[in-house]
């Protein structure tokens, strides 16, 4: 197997601020994996804040060497020689979990929603992800998701203006809401108040209230919060998901933190033990990691996979997305369109 790649800066259509950060384009590799006649494609997508580069993505992939792998797959034994090369790297280590299952469907001839036995028809909604903006972006950023067909949106708070943001996307839109406080808010009782003040507002489901470590906080909002709350920053590959149990109501799930498809299934499975909810989210990303993510979303909740819709140089056609959701077609691997 025959690995080549490029970076690939991926630019956003508007500054994206989210709790203490602002960034207006991100990071990526593009992968490829030839294996006979058959080339797998993989991204990576490597947002600063989780300490992964380009540097960090070429030095790992310098190391691996994909020959002692053939066809069918074993991604048990492939997933523990990445994490025997190196520790951490979840996103270069999707990149080539998502080419190699582009491959094993393009060489198996079935679409990846069916290795994992998702059923389309369960397709949930994805979210349209504002950022933190002024209000008068926002309501442009408001009315471009209406326009691209989302029924739900999320909205990044965490910010002293929580509360302006929100009414002020309630002043075009009542379509339900997602609200991703990004780690943001302060004490436990502030943040449960926001919790109730926000399900008057249409909110349906809060992500990450307070810092990551905060276990005592986040599951004190937890135990009160008349909205589910989701897990995301405190969450990243499958070890960590039975220490949510009690804590939160569910996890996010994101291929550039579970190192990909084969892990990313397996917390599925995992949350589902616990009884957890389980929302599928994506970073900055093209339609390659986007398609990988989407086809595990039927067994998910929720899905916040809004990548090519936030950013303006995807190389890839934007998936088919009808009514708040991805269709995915029948073609073998990703569905790619070049
Ligand atoms: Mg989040």
């Amino acid at each position: 197997m025959q690995i080549s790649f490029r970076p690939y800066q991926l630019q956003l259509k508007y500054p994206f601020t989210i709790s203490g950060f602002t960034r207006t384009a991100t990071p990526i590799l593009l992968l490829e994996i030839k294996y006979e006649n058959y080339t797998g494609f993989g991204e990576a997508s490597m947002v600063p804040y989780m300490g992964e580069s380009v540097e960090t993505a070429t030095t790992f992939l310098s190391k691996v060497n994909l020959s002692a792998f053939s066809y069918p797959f074993k991604m048990d034994e492939i997933i523990s020689y990445l994490d025997n090369i190196s520790p951490g790297l979840p996103a270069i280590k999707a990149a080539i979990d998502i080419a190699l299952h582009d491959l094993s469907g393009k060489i198996s001839k079935q679409p990846c929603f069916q290795i994992y036995g998702s059923d389309t028809s369960k397709m949930p909604l994805t979210t349209y992800t504002l950022g933190i903006d002024e209000p008068e972006v926002m309501i442009g950023k408001v009315l471009d998701a209406i326009s691209f067909g989302f029924k739900l949106l999320k909205i990044k708070l965490g910010s002293a203006n929580d509360k302006l943001l929100i009414n002020t996307v309630r002043s075009v839109t009542n379509l339900p809401l997602y609200v991703d406080a990004n780690q943001g808010w302060k004490t436990k009782e502030e943040g449960l108040e926001m919790v109730n003040w926000l399900k008057e507002k249409g909110v349906v489901l809060v992500e990450q209230p307070m810092k990551k470590d905060d276990w005592e906080g986040n599951r004190y909002i937890t135990k009160h919060s008349p909205l589910p709350i989701i897990a995301d920053e405190a969450v990243q590959r499958l070890a960590d998901v039975e220490k949510i149990a009690g804590v939160y109501h569910g996890i996010n799930i994101k291929l550039m933190k579970s190192a990909g498809i084969y892990e990313a299934h397996l917390m599925i499975q995992k949350a589902r033990e616990f009884d957890l909810k389980v929302l599928i989210g994506c970073m900055s990303e093209t339609s390659i990691a986007t398609l990988a993510a989407a086809s595990l979303a039927p067994l998910c909740d929720y899905a916040d996979l809004d990548g090519p819709f936030l950013t303006s140089n995807n190389p890839y056609q934007t998936p088919a997305f009808r009514d708040g959701k991805y269709v995915l077609s029948n073609e073998a691997g990703l569905g790619l369109n070049l």
